[in-house]
């Protein structure tokens, strides 16, 4: 894709797994960028722009005026997917949100998936509830990147209606919905700072729990066990995921 209009790695990659001719809704798309960025490349792309706030909803029209993509893209102001028509578009996109919010977005709007191939998905945070999410509703997850943007790390999440793969084994399920099972395959560099990151912050969350007067037991095993499978995951760099 080359066109004049610049986009953030972030949402580069996210466009990028979405096919030639798609027609796509880019929901929660504050400015309209993405969709934008995608019809200009791709004469034979269209695309929703679905905002909930008027002042991004303002933004999202402007940016359409200005690149001339009436056309092409079409801007809706409501929540999550109820600005679409049933079996309108055949590929989704919610990026910068957190995973509950992504969550609840998908949720809320399950009979508007009926035609949607695939959904990409960009969780700022939490994005084992969105992996959750696409394995409770058949949609299997294809692939996962990660990528580090002005000190942010960033994970993409593409979840398909229709293919042979099952990422996910049975015994170490939970495990991989936390880190993802594709990243889990190939542990780059990015991936490694993620957890060590990730590593730190509940250890301290941790501690402030021990230290609370009724400590959570419960919860602070269940934190536990993820900081134990933090440590193999970044100490055994050269196995498998188990
Ligand atoms: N998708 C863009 C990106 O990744 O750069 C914008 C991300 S911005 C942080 C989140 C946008 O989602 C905001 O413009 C907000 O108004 C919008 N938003 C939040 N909840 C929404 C919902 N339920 N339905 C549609 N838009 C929503």
């Amino acid at each position: 894709m080359n066109n004049n209009l610049k986009l953030s790695n972030r949402l580069l990659t996210a466009a990028s797994f979405l096919p030639n001719g798609a027609y796509f809704a880019d929901i929660g798309s504050d400015h309209a960028y993405l969709p934008c960025y995608v019809c200009l490349s791709d004469p034979t792309a269209k695309a929703i722009a679905g905002e909930i706030n008027e002042g991004p909803f303002d933004s999202a029209k402007a940016t359409i005026r200005t690149y001339n993509l009436n056309e092409q893209v079409d801007v809706r102001l409501g929540d999550g997917l109820e600005v679409l028509q049933q079996e309108e578009v055949s590929q989704i996109i919610i990026a910068g949100m957190g995973g509950s919010l992504i969550k609840t977005i998908l949720e809320k709007g399950k009979s508007k998936l009926s035609r949607v191939e695939r959904i990409i998905a960009q969780p700022n945070v939490d994005a084992r509830n969105v992996r959750r999410w696409f394995y409770e509703n058949d949609y299997i997850l294809t692939h996962e990147a990660i990528l580090d943007e002005n000190d942010h790390i960033y994970e993409v999440l593409v979840a398909d209606k229709v293919s042979d793969s099952n990422p996910y084994s049975k015994e170490f399920m939970e495990k991989e919905l936390l880190f993802g099972p594709l990243l889990l395959r190939n542990k780059s560099a990015v991936f490694k700072e993620k957890w060590t990151l990730e590593h730190q912050k509940l250890t301290k969350v941790i501690a402030q729990m021990r230290n609370a007067s009724t400590p959570d037991s419960s919860r602070i095993k269940l934190f536990e066990r993820e900081i134990a499978w933090m440590e193999e995951v970044l100490k055994d760099e050269k196995q498998s995921p188990k």
